[in-house]
């Protein structure tokens, strides 16, 4: 089946004013030439307004990094509900991100929480699940992946996964110039979709499953031929216009 291309840029926690104003710029210039790819940048929460000034009009998205699990808006210091960044014009979130799983705590249950919070907004959420070095080498990694799916399965149900994007992250992979091969990221994402399909094929087949980890200008068409690879989520290449352009470009020409 046809699944459109979703290229999203995780910016993490970097840029200013002044340099997210140029990067948006660059994007910006280029973008309209890649028009069966779905392009999203998720910026630092505090920038995600003046951004989204900037791409008015433009058909690139806006989506959050994180949010709160919590239901209800309230006395929840430093937290942000979904429903504002709905209200700055996000359509995305990204949830359980590895980084966020390894260094703030987030368990599977948060993940899942998370996820469900994001919907009950009307954002996307984009869901990170991946194996650690670890876990891989140990032959570990297909029941990591089962059970990061299956968290949010069993908490939210196969319909969910209609108005959802997984990406599959592996850690060994993320910030460390070491990609997955196109066989490894295929291997993983069709593992991914199978355990979907046992609970409904249809949504299984028409979900939307990225790989992030490493990609680049270099490495992004061999991924994104891959048959289950439906685009990347892209972080250090994300904050260069040139890197973040070239990866849209192998989305706009993936051949299937
Ligand atoms: C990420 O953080 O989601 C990511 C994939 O990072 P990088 O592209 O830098 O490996």
């Amino acid at each position: 089946m046809q699944r459109r291309a979703l290229v999203a840029g995780n910016w993490k926690m970097n840029g200013s004013r002044d340099s997210n104003a140029h990067l948006i710029h660059d994007i910006l210039l280029e973008v309209r030439k890649y028009p069966d790819v779905d392009v999203l940048v998720c910026p630092p929460a505090i920038y995600i307004e003046s951004v989204g000034r900037q791409l008015d009009g433009s058909p690139v998205q806006l989506g959050g990094q994180n949010l709160s699990e919590q239901e209800k808006q309230g006395a929840y210091t430093g937290e942000l509900h979904g429903s504002m960044l709905r209200d700055v014009g996000c359509s995305y979130v990204i949830v359980g991100h590895s980084e966020r799983r390894a260094f703030y705590g987030e368990t599977d249950a948060v993940v899942a929480a998370k996820f469900r919070a994001a919907q009950s907004c009307g954002l996307t959420p984009i869901l990170c699940v991946g194996e650690t070095l670890q876990e891989r080498e140990s032959g570990q990694t297909e029941a990591v992946l089962a059970r990061q799916i299956k968290s949010v399965l069993d908490a939210c149900g196969i319909a969910a996964f209609k108005q959802a994007v997984v990406a599959y992250e592996p850690v060994w992979a993320i910030g460390t110039g070491r990609t997955a091969t196109p066989d490894q990221a295929q291997d993983a994402h069709a593992f991914i979709r199978g355990q979907l399909a046992g609970a409904d094929a249809r949504i299984s087949n028409s979900l939307r499953i990225l790989y992030g980890g490493s990609v680049k200008a270099d490495n992004a068409e061999s991924l994104f031929n891959c048959p289950d690879v439906d685009g990347g989520l892209i972080g250090g290449a994300s904050l260069k216009s040139g890197e973040f352009m070239a990866i849209c470009a192998a989305a706009q020409s993936r051949s299937k």
